[in-house]
């Protein structure tokens, strides 16, 4: 039986982070992936399976875990190391625990092949890794033995010592190991038990190149296993997010648009009364003839809002039209078309011309009296506005209007009116942001363009977190040198950021913005074009929906590719594309030309998206594709 079979991997991400600004550690951004994936990346080869410990931003944890469990301590108050070492004991499922900080993403690869030689050599229950480490004040002192407690390897069958021991109140991780037989085993290269504690920290670790066998080397490129596929992104997002509570209430007129904030629900039957769907003749379906032809003596006339109120008598009939009530005993209407002979106040009927029942609107057909006419959440649409109406309701209960702030990152970018120098660009994603979120019916608050300046994008932030619910940046999410967003996002609130499974939009965060004057969820998309538009219409839509209080459903239909389109599995990419009626009457979808993430020409020649699944490969000409229009009928 193979060592890594028998050692399940469990990361230490539990803590508070206090010498990060109480950011949760293990979520940082690192070298394009969080340090806890980073971490998951050097730990997996080694173990039959991975568990994280962690205590916040439990969502994000299960993202970079897949399918592996995040464990949240068993006992309350961050009780520290300990507290995670011993969920992670009472969940192993193997002989043996191996831990490592998800602080640390330097460590040996050869970590429990060492530990364990160590372990059964002295027959001990545990193993610690230790380096020799300098003062870096002292640099001529001599070294000093380091240990390293939270990179242990364990046997499973502590747990009940763990248990007794913190049950004395004591959470020194020491402490615990003094109850243990520990054998130590000493590493050369200090720096790769080094963990990241500060800010500072992480910048200097990002700007320095990785080492030889850091985690992309382990990794292969096109797996990217830190990359999160798209579905589940929007499921993370989803889940955090709920509905502004508030709402108001307004006239009918002034709701389109609108989420419903409670069920509407009808205070009558709609039709009130039976009535006529034809203009024709009221009669008792009874009468009409079995064969041959009956004849039929007008008895007179029901107009829509002058009903006829006298029943009519065997082989007598009423002149009605649409809408109009239907008379006493009449049960069927004749449409005017269809009658064998129409002479002066007569009207005769062939047999089978007519069934009994029919052409009539039943009293509540359309909605019952005490039933639910709209649910609640519903956007209210033109048609909406018109049934409500038709209930005689004049105004409505709807949740009030998100804000939502947003702003350009880049010291590129120039505002129109501005001169364009050589190495700039003018800012478009404000444009695009402005007009989507508007069509989204958000309250928009344009903050204008942020330059790459840590002080200012932070003041930006917290702006915008005391004025919106929500915050839309562009641009400065990705890797590049100049990006400070990451850092600044990261220092004012709960922000992970994700690389994500897809094409064009890669890197995305997301998170919640808390400050003094008030707190807002954040959506720092990617800043090329039409990466910004993709990645608003897959996360940021949907969320801001779901803020709005209404059900957000990405539509999609189907259309027959009229050419093949190259697409590689493992990531979602989105295409624009043109959609038409094929000469067969099926829809098609050619390719808008250039597709380059930057292209804002293909978007606005483009009526739909071409939506090329996580899984989908290379589409042949012919075949059916998901396509998401930009304009629907609503
Ligand atoms: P970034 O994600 O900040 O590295 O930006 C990626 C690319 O998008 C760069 O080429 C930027 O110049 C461009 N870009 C970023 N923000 C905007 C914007 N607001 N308008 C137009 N282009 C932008
Ligand atoms: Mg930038």
């Amino acid at each position: 039986m193979s060592l890594k079979s028998k050692v399940t991997g469990l990361i230490l991400a539990g803590g508070r982070g206090t010498r990060m600004g109480r950011v949760d550690k293990g979520l940082q951004p690192f070298r394009g992936a969080t340090l806890v994936a980073h971490v998951m990346a050097r730990l997996s080869p080694q173990v039959a399976s991975v568990a994280i410990n962690a205590n916040r931003n439990l969502p994000q944890y299960q993202a970079v875990a897949g399918e592996s469990p995040v464990l949240p301590d068993f006992i309350d108050g961050f009780a520290g190391p300990l507290a995670g070492l011993q969920i992670g004991l009472q969940f192993c499922p193997t002989e043996l625990l191996l831990t490592a900080p998800c602080d640390s993403p330097f460590f040996p690869l050869d970590l429990a092949e060492r530990l364990h030689a160590a372990m059964a050599a002295q027959g001990a229950d545990m193993a610690m890794a230790v380096t020799m480490e300098r003062d870096p004040e002292q640099p001529d002192a001599a070294p000093f033995r380091q240990p390293h407690p939270v990179f242990s390897l364990m046997k499973a069958s502590v747990l009940p010592q763990l248990d007794a021991y913190l049950d004395t109140g004591a959470r020194r991780m020491e402490g615990f190991f003094k109850t243990l037989k520990v054998a130590e085993v000493m590493f050369d290269d200090a720096a790769a038990f080094g963990n990241i504690n500060t800010l500072e920290d992480l910048h200097r670790h990002e700007r320095t190149a990785p080492p030889p066998a850091a985690p992309a080397a382990v990794a292969p490129r096109d797996a990217d296993p830190a990359a999160l596929p798209v579905d589940e992104a929007q499921r993370l997002i989803c889940e955090r997010i709920a509905p502004v509570e508030a709402t108001e209430t307004l006239p009918l007129l002034a709701a389109l648009d609108r989420a419903l904030a409670a069920d509407i629900i009808s205070p009558i039957n709609v039709p009130a009364y039976d009535n006529s769907a034809m203009d024709g003749y009221a009669l008792r379906g009874a009468d009409l003839p079995a064969q041959g032809t009956a004849t039929f003596k007008v008895i007179g006339i029901a107009y829509a809002g002058h009903p006829f109120t006298q029943a009519p008598q065997q082989n007598e009939c009423v002149r009605i039209m649409t809408g109009a009530a239907i008379p006493p005993g009449c049960d069927s209407v004749l449409p005017q078309e269809l009658a064998a002979a129409i002479d002066g106040d007569s009207v005769t009927i062939a047999a089978n011309a007519l069934r009994a029942g029919a052409n009539l609107r039943r009293a509540g057909e359309d909605l019952k009296a005490g039933g639910i006419a709209i649910a609640a959440g519903k956007l209210l649409r033109p048609a909406d506005l018109g049934l409500i109406a038709s209930l005689g309701i004049p105004s409505v209960s709807v949740r009030r209007k998100l804000r939502v702030a947003f702003f350009s990152t880049g010291d590129e970018l120039r505002s129109l009116g501005d001169k364009l120098d050589t190495g700039c660009v003018y800012d478009s994603n404000r444009y695009t942001l402005f007009g989507m979120l508007t069509r989204l019916g958000c309250e928009v608050i344009d903050l204008g363009v942020v330059r790459d300046d840590p002080q200012a994008l932070e003041a930006a932030l917290r702006d915008a977190a005391g004025k919106a619910d929500a915050i839309i940046t562009s641009g400065g999410v990705s890797e590049g040198a100049a990006d400070y967003t990451r850092d600044i996002m990261a220092l004012l609130g709960d922000v992970a950021f994700w690389k994500l499974a897809m094409r064009p939009g890669r890197p995305l965060a997301f998170g919640k913005v808390q400050t003094e004057q008030g707190s807002a969820w954040l959506f720092g998309l990617p800043g090329n074009p039409v990466a910004v538009m993709v990645s608003f219409y897959m996360f940021a839509r949907p969320a801001l929906l779901r803020m709005m209080g209404a059900e957000a459903k990405l539509q999609t239909l189907q259309a027959r590719a009229t050419e093949a389109i190259r697409k590689r599995p493992g990531r979602t990419e989105y295409q624009r594309g043109i959609v038409s009626t094929g000469a067969d009457g099926v829809a098609q979808v050619r390719l808008t030309g250039a597709q380059g993430s930057g292209i804002l020409s293909s978007m606005t020649e483009a009526n739909c998206i071409v939506v090329l699944h996580h899984a989908q490969a290379n589409v042949d000409a012919g075949q059916m594709v998901d396509v998401m229009l930009f304009d629907g009928l609503t």
